[in-house]
């Protein structure tokens, strides 16, 4: 009984699983210094209808409103660095004003992130300055674990290596495009999430350090095969981004479009 919603919601999903046309359109490419790049950023298109916006960074509304012309119908944060959040001040208020709007934002977040949240953009004595708001009523949160469902699509959530354990998250839809989010190399993770059909949007620059990877580590960890499907974002520069490429990787530019395969069909979070 408990999955008689859930099974009809799926095989939907299932019977045009093959029909759509998926995109990734990665707004901003930039290091947090990077800002000529853009926020990292990205939108998940399906038919060139955004499904999914991931990470909301200072501009990365304002970009994501000039290409698509209204508010995103879902955001997944990755983790509570302002060059992810800090446009969330920003989607708040827009949501908030457009009555057609209020409430309808999903904002899906690992539960982990909510209390840096409520820190980093909610906690402000009165969220507009005529009361009557709460910050989060203007969206649809969406606390989560292990991944969430979005149109009859399971997305898998899963941690990265960055700062505190248990503050970051990456997000998979399996067969289509893993989103890293910020991280040092997660090959384990990767390899149980990615098949060979997967595109993986990998944070790299071109020098690692404790909280990001760089183009040594992905060389030295990730197995030839699973280098090939990376898509490298969050580099320092123009300049990095040809170096990454001289090493023969494929680094994502500010508003590239990339294809994707279709996900593959699922029929229950765990499968
Ligand atoms: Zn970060």
């Amino acid at each position: 009984m408990k999955h008689a919603v859930s099974h009809s919601r799926v095989d939907a999903s299932v019977r045009d699983a093959g029909a759509g046309v998926w995109s990734l359109h990665v707004l901003g490419t930039g290091a947090a210094s990077a800002v000529d790049l853009g926020a990292s950023g990205a939108v998940l298109e399906r038919d060139g209808t955004p499904l999914l916006l991931i990470d909301c960074g200072p501009g990365t509304l304002e970009h994501y409103l000039r290409g698509y012309g209204a508010l995103p119908p879902a955001v997944f944060i990755t983790h509570g660095h302002m060059d992810h959040v800090a446009g969330l001040e920003r989607l708040f208020h827009t949501a908030w004003f457009d009555p057609a709007q209020r409430g309808r934002v999903k904002l899906f977040m690992h539960a982990n992130l909510v209390p840096i949240l409520q820190a980093r953009v909610a906690d402000y004595p009165n969220a507009i300055a005529e009361g009557g708001s709460n910050f989060w009523e203007a969206f649809r949160l969406v606390a989560l674990t292990r991944g969430f469902w979005l149109d009859g699509w399971w997305f898998d959530v899963f941690a990265t290596r960055h700062h505190v354990p248990g503050t970051s998250f990456g997000v998979a839809l399996r067969g289509c495009f893993g989103w890293t989010g910020d991280t040092r190399p997660i090959p384990e993770t990767l390899s149980a999430l990615a098949d060979a059909q997967t595109l993986i949007a990998h944070d790299c620059a071109l020098h690692g350090n404790p909280s990001h990877t760089g183009v040594d580590d992905l060389e030295r960890e990730y197995p030839e095969a699973m280098r090939a499907q990376l898509l490298l974002y969050h580099y320092g520069s123009e300049a990095d981004a040809q170096a990454l490429r001289g090493r023969g990787f494929k680094v994502a530019v500010p508003d590239g479009r990339y294809p994707l395969h279709a996900p593959h069909p699922v029929r229950t979070e765990a499968g």
